[in-house]
């Protein structure tokens, strides 16, 4: 069993064979030598994630014992705290794409992820999957679907969660609405004569009701990237947490990792939002009925314990007749998103035969 935690995330693991650097193989749990080949496994932690008690982080930033050193390069142009687990000798911020000076590292505490998703695709297979998406947009350039887009702008990252954990309870009064219906009468006309009809028509009934829910709010996930454009879209952002690893910074390996720009505290106030409307969901289940009204609700969380984790998104960003574009694939699912360009032409004839169709159809049908 290895319980030691990795104290230096920026310790680089050279090849025993070549000494280039070792790579975190997505899919596996190995790094590996892109020179030689060698692999070596990551030292996988079998003990359960490490929950932190939230109070001690809030009150003053811990016991100094989950955080550490990292080197970060700040984004000016989006905001962006990025981190690389690797020597280069130029870096472009993988959100934006915008040139980052390797001198203007600095270091900071950070609070050491309790847990990591690593990537189960490659580089390839996030290509791969971006090809296939550009070829089956609509409207888009010829131009851009022959593009021969390239792989080497696609950076893999991973983008800074916070997850919370708590018992939650929760007082409540309301009102209980039950459906009932009445049979109404009605005028109307038909073919030219007043008739009466009768209708069946849906009313509510309301009780007032009061009462209490509890539980376990678990994985409360919030995204701790803050910036002021780029962000990932949401349709992306959805991971099967079942496979989160203890952190080991060996996955990091050959990877971008950003550091979270929205505060744990912000983070919490975020995440007790979400509980609220959990414990609002559960009101109105516990109030049963055809409907209910929550106007009061007393909502208590303790034992609260937090997360920081991290989780894999592939970015590229293309240019595109001078404008920039951008694409995500979650490097977990495969699921893709992004922004793309539009043909002016392809559209524009289009509408121009609409127009046409819709002519012959007027000229044709007045003929008649
Ligand atoms: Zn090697
Ligand atoms: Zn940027």
């Amino acid at each position: 069993m290895n319980q030691e935690t990795p104290k230096q995330s920026e310790h680089k693991k050279s090849c025993v064979n070549c000494g280039a650097e070792l790579k975190y193989k997505p899919g596996s749990t190995v790094i590996k030598c892109g020179y030689c080949n060698h692999e070596e496994a990551i030292v996988l932690s079998d003990t359960s994630f490490e929950e932190l008690e939230l109070q001690p982080y809030l009150e003053k930033m811990g016991p100094q014992s989950h955080t550490e050193e990292i080197s970060m390069l700040h984004c000016k142009t989006c905001g962006a705290n990025q981190h690389v687990e690797e020597n280069y000798k130029s870096l472009h911020c993988v959100y934006c794409s915008q040139p980052l000076i390797v001198e203007d590292a600095y270091n900071e505490d950070w609070i050491l992820p309790g847990a990591v998703l690593p990537f189960q695709l490659n580089h390839q297979q996030s290509h791969a999957i971006f090809k296939k998406w550009v070829n089956s947009l609509w409207f888009a350039p010829n131009k851009l679907k022959r593009a021969a887009l390239d792989p080497e702008k696609t950076k893999g990252l991973y983008v800074p969660y916070w997850t919370f954990d708590a018992e939650l309870y929760g007082e409540y009064e309301g009102q209980r609405g039950d459906y009932y219906y009445v049979t109404e009468s009605y005028n109307t006309t038909v073919n030219g004569k007043n008739v009466t009809r009768t209708r069946q028509v849906q009313k509510t009934r309301w009780t007032y009701a009061s009462g209490t829910v509890s539980g376990f709010v678990d994985d409360t996930l919030v995204s701790a990237s803050e910036k002021k454009k780029n962000t990932i879209p949401d349709k992306i952002t959805h991971w099967n947490l079942d496979q989160l690893e203890s952190f080991n910074s060996s996955f990091l390996a050959g990877f971008v990792t950003e550091k979270y720009t929205l505060s744990l505290e912000n983070g919490h106030l975020k995440s007790t939002e979400k509980a609220k409307q959990i414990a609002n969901g559960w009101a109105r289940q516990d109030i049963g009925g055809d409907t209910q009204q929550v106007h009061k609700l007393n909502m208590k969380l303790s034992e609260e314990t937090f997360k920081h984790i991290l989780l894999p998104v592939y970015i590229s960003s293309y240019m595109f007749n001078s404008k920039k574009y951008h694409f995500y694939v979650n490097g977990q699912s495969g699921i893709i998103d992004g922004n793309r360009p539009y043909s002016f032409w392809k559209i524009f004839f289009l509408v121009l035969f609409i127009i046409a169709v819709v002519g012959a159809i007027i000229i044709f049908g007045k003929q008649t």
